[in-house]
């Protein structure tokens, strides 16, 4: 597969770590509790496109939504760090489109596919670089489709902020540089359609976008 390009000061991520329900208000719409750890699962690298690149809907999907979320850039090796050790590990922040098949998630107690087919991972469009270490407080994420807001989230309200995502997963799974964590979506994630623009925006970063299209080709 052709690595896509992603955007200034980012490479294809050597794997993909997410965290799910990190936002109240998203659990609530899901009818979920916010969890007491956080609640992680990968995408595979396989999912990442770069912005402008089409996000191409399944045939096995009738449910494929938007999920925006603040992606974290690891810039340094974390083995069981704390979360002192994991703030100074950011090399910088991006946009992520964590795309999930709905009707999937809900129906298969393991997310591989849902969160995994080809195209659901759009990052980009470049690494921003947090001012200092406790930055991340005031970053700000928003979604829109076809230029209506339909996410707006703050990275102050996540149940698990950056740090203690990043020492969290670093206790089981050891982060390596150019590793990305997505760090959950607020409210507000919602169906994706053939010809919808759909585009993600972090403060700081930019805006990540991305069209929408039917799948194509044999076996679609
Ligand atoms: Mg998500």
């Amino acid at each position: 597969m052709p690595v896509p390009e992603l955007g200034p000061g980012l490479a294809r991520p050597g794997k993909i770590i997410c965290v799910g329900r990190n936002y109240r208000d998203h659990a609530e719409e899901m009818d979920n509790p916010v969890p007491e750890r956080p609640l992680l699962f990968q995408k595979p690298v396989s999912a990442v496109i770069g912005p402008g690149e089409p996000i191409r809907l399944p045939g096995e999907s009738d449910e494929v939504e938007h999920e925006a979320e603040i992606g974290v850039v690891v810039g340094r090796r974390l083995s069981r760090a704390d979360e002192e050790e994991a703030r100074a590990a950011v090399a910088g922040v991006t946009c992520v489109n964590d795309v999930t098949a709905r009707d999937l998630q809900r129906t298969e107690s393991q997310w591989a596919r849902a969160k995994g087919f080809d195209s659901f991972c759009p990052v980009g469009p470049r690494l921003h670089a947090l001012r200092d270490p406790d930055a991340w407080r005031e970053l700000e994420v928003r979604c829109r489709v076809n230029g209506e807001e339909r996410q707006s989230g703050r990275a102050a309200d996540m149940a698990f902020g950056l740090p203690a995502v990043l020492s969290y997963v670093s206790r089981a799974i050891t982060l390596e540089p150019g590793d990305l964590v997505a760090t959950g979506t607020p409210s507000g994630v919602g169906p994706l359609r053939p010809g919808d623009r759909v585009e993600v925006e972090v403060s700081g970063v930019g805006v990540l976008r991305n069209p929408v299209e039917e799948r194509s080709g044999a076996g679609s």
